[in-house]
């Protein structure tokens, strides 16, 4: 035989070697021994212990153990299996919708089976349905441990996964890393932890075991809180190692110029925010800061201030937006501002035709663009930048982990490092940054241009839809502007990537649109509002008509722009000021909070009008009400933590959120910090252990939390 025809069938044989529950394991990181000594049990079952029918109540989940005194296949509506058992004070029927035939074999009379499930009282008696059944003899001893439920998933049995980290817990080192004097309490050790987690005796409080409070648990709480501190400050120490191009500010330099021409002053906080990124700018390490600050509070011209700097340092800038319509919006923008001023912004995006992109990768390439504008098209591969010194990162939480490593690694091929400027307008709760942000600096534009009257937040029911149209007649009459938003679920444009990353879909595989409702309400509307413009967006028209529509909303010839969600991120319309959001009980409080932000943004005020369809949940009420009651941000951010939980405000960290398994950020506030100190002096005096602890937790996975 050739090797070439060899080769196919050896490939084919390792593909097929693991097994499905192999790959399932692969897939929840199951990889080495230690990962499974880690991989912590949800919950328990007391298998310790036998039930005697006489004592049993219905509606408990008991252990019972018998002999088979009948076993028949019947139809009772369903084909199924009927196992009559006797434990000696009483019986019960097992019932079986799911069989196999060896099954009736083996369970024959006068076996006897030991069973666990859920006792109820059914129409023949009691029963249990689909209990789990072992075979035993009389003296086949009961569990001497609580067994563990681990997380699993599809194609991945409990029995298998049991055995599988039962073998890696007795195979992983588990030897002391963590120097005693850094352990900020009287816990077991790590080894004791694991084994206790795993196989705790009948005697300890399932409730201690299930809620995390038993010592065993905050030992592991604290483990990983302090391999996750670690890595980040190996990243913040990694990164001051780089080095970056030093762009000073000078006097009487680009910036000023385009202060000059902007028709505002910056606010107190816009200029400490400046002031905070030239300091890093002008240092050789490359800068790694998050600028976060209320939607409207003026980022935009924060981040044009900070490319001039390099700019006029003689380095090029590039700015990244997750949507194609706000980098549009950007670049429109920054033209105005910068091309006056002699600057030659350049405008990536996936929808250019390849002439278009050729030029504009020239004009990156030879240096002559000094500013480059764009969606993730900007760190693609095919883009090379003859000098970058600066990347801007708008709305950077809408980014994926993905996209994010990618722009990690473009900056690395260089000998010198850009630096770095995140934005996002979803502030982060304290603890949360100190647990996840720990690795950048953050600078807060806490304060908002003056002049913006608050906007008023309206709840109303969907049957007041024809008053708030009349409504919009009057506004649009005036001459102001409105947005009409409507949901539109799953919703996914070229750039979105990120959000398919973080709901674990494939972005290959994007379900059908539903638009009936956007484009519905855009006929009623048309047909309403007759004599004014009404427009329409959505995220599967094509870029060129999108653009269209937008500049046409922007100019004013459009007064009513019937919208989904592609408007969420920083949209600009100052004249708008009134929007209507429908279903607004299907948006999060987030999303409505960035929505809204699309008005109030001039100087009239502005009205905000949710709609909701009745009845409305708990949550959908918690919410609406939430958003009547505060136009702050910071309290949003703060009551949207308290409805869903960290994850949704780490947006591209949503990984690293992910990977804190054991600690509850909202219950072990005081842990992070704890952990945070430790990780301090073990970096500065064990930083062989802090290597081996990081690579023990984290394995693979650190690369993530860095992204
Ligand atoms: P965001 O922080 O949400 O990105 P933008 O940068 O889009 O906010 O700014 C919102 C609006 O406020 C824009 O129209 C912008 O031109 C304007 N703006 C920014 N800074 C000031 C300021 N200091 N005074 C007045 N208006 C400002
Ligand atoms: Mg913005």
């Amino acid at each position: 035989m050739t090797k070439q025809s060899l080769q196919p069938v050896e490939r084919g044989q390792v593909a097929d070697k693991r097994s499905v529950p192999q790959k399932a394991m692969d897939k929840l990181g199951l990889v080495r021994d230690i990962d499974l000594a880690l991989h912590l049990p949800l919950r328990y079952e007391d298998e310790t212990r036998l039930t005697l029918l006489r004592d049993a109540r219905d509606g408990q989940t008991v252990q019972i153990e018998g002999v088979v005194l009948q076993n028949r296949i019947e139809m009772r509506g369903r084909r199924q299996m009927i196992v009559k058992l006797d434990d000696g004070t009483g019986e019960v029927l097992l019932r079986f919708l799911n069989f196999y035939g060896s099954q009736q074999k083996s369970w024959a009379p006068g076996v006897r089976l030991r069973v666990r499930g859920d006792l109820r009282h059914g129409f023949f008696g009691r029963e249990m349905v689909h209990p789990t059944v072992k075979i035993v003899q009389e003296d086949t001893p009961l569990a001497s441990s609580l067994t563990p439920i681990y997380p699993t998933s599809a194609g991945l049995p409990q029995a298998y996964l049991r055995k599988a980290v039962a073998a890696g817990l007795s195979r992983a080192p588990l030897d002391e890393v963590i120097p005693p004097q850094l352990i900020p309490g009287r816990w077991p050790s790590l080894r004791e932890s694991l084994h206790f987690l795993h196989h705790p005796s009948p005697e300890v409080s399932v409730i201690a075991l299930e809620d995390h409070s038993h010592p065993a648990w905050q030992r592991l709480k604290f483990e990983e809180l302090l391999a996750q501190q670690l890595s980040q400050l190996q990243a913040r120490m990694a990164r001051a190692a780089l080095k970056a191009p030093v762009l000073p500010t000078r006097d009487g330099g680009l910036h000023e110029q385009l202060l000059g021409v902007l028709p505002f002053a910056l606010t107190g906080a816009q200029q400490r925010v400046c002031t905070e990124i030239a300091q890093d700018l002008a240092k050789p390490q490359p800068m790694h800061r998050l600028l976060q600050g209320d939607v409207g509070s003026g980022k935009t011209v924060v981040a044009a201030i900070a490319a001039t700097v390099a700019i006029d340092a003689g380095w090029q800038c590039a700015l990244m937006a997750p949507t194609e319509i706000l980098a549009e919006q950007h670049f429109r923008k920054l033209v105005s501002w910068l091309e006056p001023l002699g600057v030659k912004v350049a405008w990536l995006t996936g929808s250019l035709k390849a002439k278009a992109k050729r030029e504009q990768l020239a004009l990156v390439a030879s240096g002559e663009a000094q500013l480059v504008v764009g969606t993730h098209a900007v760190i693609q591969d095919q883009v090379e930048f003859a000098k970058l010194g600066l990347a801007l990162i708008d709305e950077q939480h809408r980014f994926g982990v993905a996209q994010r490593l990618q722009l990690r690694r473009k900056l690395e091929s260089t000998e010198l490092e850009p630096h770095l400027l995140m934005m996002s307008a979803t502030p982060i709760p304290r603890t949360l940054a100190m647990t996840y942000l720990a690795d950048l600096e953050v600078s807060t534009i806490d304060e908002l241009p003056p002049g913006r009257t608050p906007i008023v937040t309206k709840v109303f029911a969907d049957n007041r839809r024809p008053e708030v149209i009349e409504r919009i007649r009057d506004e649009v009459a005036k001459g102001s502007q409105v947005y009409w938003v409507c949901p539109l679920i799953d919703e996914t444009e070229e750039s979105d990537q990120a959000a398919d990353e973080k709901a674990g879909r494939a972005s290959n595989k994007r379900p059908p649109l539903d638009l009936s409702n956007v484009t519905q309400t855009h006929q009623e509307l048309s047909e309403a509002l007759q004599g004014f413009g009404v427009g329409l967006l959505h995220g599967r028209l094509p870029a060129s008509e999108k653009a269209d529509v937008m500049a046409r909303f922007s100019s004013g010839e459009l007064s009513v722009l019937v919208a989904t969600t592609v408007i969420e991120v920083g949209v600009d319309v100052p004249n708008a000021s009134l929007m209507v959001i429908e279903h607004a009980e299907r948006f999060g409080l987030s999303q409505l909070h960035q929505l809204r932000g699309r008005v109030g943004r001039g100087a009239v005020a502005s009205v905000c009008v949710l709609l909701y369809a009745s009845p409305l949940s708990d949550t959908g009420k918690s919410r609406l009400k939430a958003m009547a009651e505060t136009n702050d941000g910071f309290e949003i951010a703060r009551r949207d933590l308290e409805i869903r939980g960290p994850g949704e405000f780490m947006g591209s960290r949503q990984s690293g959120a992910a990977l804190l398994r054991f600690a509850d950020l909202s219950e072990d506030q005081g842990m992070v910090a704890r952990a945070r100190a430790a990780a301090e002096q073990m970096l500065h005096h064990h930083p062989y252990a802090a290597e081996r602890h990081v690579a023990r937790w984290l394995g693979k996975k650190s690369e993530y939390l860095k992204a």
